[in-house]
């Protein structure tokens, strides 16, 4: 009976910290082995250290013909500076707004060709790099711009991917943890969205957020409101790239 007891609490405790991993977004993360070591050689980017009150936007799974030019609106409006993971099948049916968001400064990295899990979870080098590549040839066909950071769909890790990256000197531009808005899911409003990032500010984070996914324009006003308020507390939006550079500088 006691053992039963003891059973059941594990369980119960197992499911707990399960949940609670999800919950903060840390799951996928926290699951590989090699992760602190990928990013002691700054393989994988979580986070930048620096002092200067200075943070990345970054928006996943675009170019939409809707929602990535509200959000690049918003952008304007406050002088900021993103950076966007595009995915290369949308990316070469919306080459304006890829030239757009270039010609506004924003940083353009790459988030694979098909966003396929079943293609990455082949563990395929071949197929890793047919994504990457092709991406990367669209990206800097529409822009000039070479893009330097990858982005994993869902997050996917594997020594074989963290390997062909570092053969192609790139980096894979992961998030700061506690900055996983969760914009993408239908029902989360803007202000939800925007309170989340507000209250977990600090300088030198990576924000994830979604130009291209299914919750109409919530991720846009999120935008807006989180501007409008850490701009006034003095935070500067840079691109990834830049806020590494910040970091490097330290
Ligand atoms: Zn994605």
């Amino acid at each position: 009976m006691i053992l039963f007891f003891k059973k059941r609490t594990l369980a119960f405790l197992g499911t707990g910290i399960f949940l609670l991993c999800l919950s903060f977004g840390t799951f996928n993360v926290a699951l590989h082995p090699n992760m602190n070591k990928w990013k002691q050689e700054k393989l994988v980017i979580t986070m930048v250290k620096t002092s200067q009150k200075a943070v990345a936007l970054t928006f996943d799974d675009g170019p939409d013909p809707e929602k990535t030019p509200a959000v690049m609106d918003s952008l304007k409006k406050y002088n900021a500076l993103a950076t966007f993971f595009v995915v290369g099948n949308r990316a070469e049916k919306q080459p304006q707004i890829l030239e757009n968001m270039a010609e506004q400064g924003h940083e353009i990295a790459n988030h694979s060709y098909s966003h396929s899990y079943s293609e990455f979870s082949s563990n395929k080098p071949e197929i890793f790099k047919e994504e990457i590549d092709k991406t990367a040839a669209i990206i800097e066909k529409i822009t000039t711009q070479k893009p330097v950071l990858f982005r994993p769909p869902g997050g996917y890790l594997s020594d074989n991917l963290v390997n062909l990256i570092k053969n192609e000197q790139l980096t894979i531009a992961y998030w700061t943890w506690q900055q996983d808005s969760k914009d993408w899911k239908v029902g989360n409003s803007g202000t939800t969205i925007a309170n989340h990032i507000i209250k977990n500010i600090q300088p030198g984070q990576i924000i994830l957020l979604h130009d291209g996914a299914n919750n109409g324009l919530e991720t846009a006003k999120a935008v807006d409101i989180l501007l409008d308020k850490l701009t006034h507390e003095g935070y500067q939006f840079v691109t990834m790239s830049q806020l590494i550079k910040l970091g490097n500088k330290e």
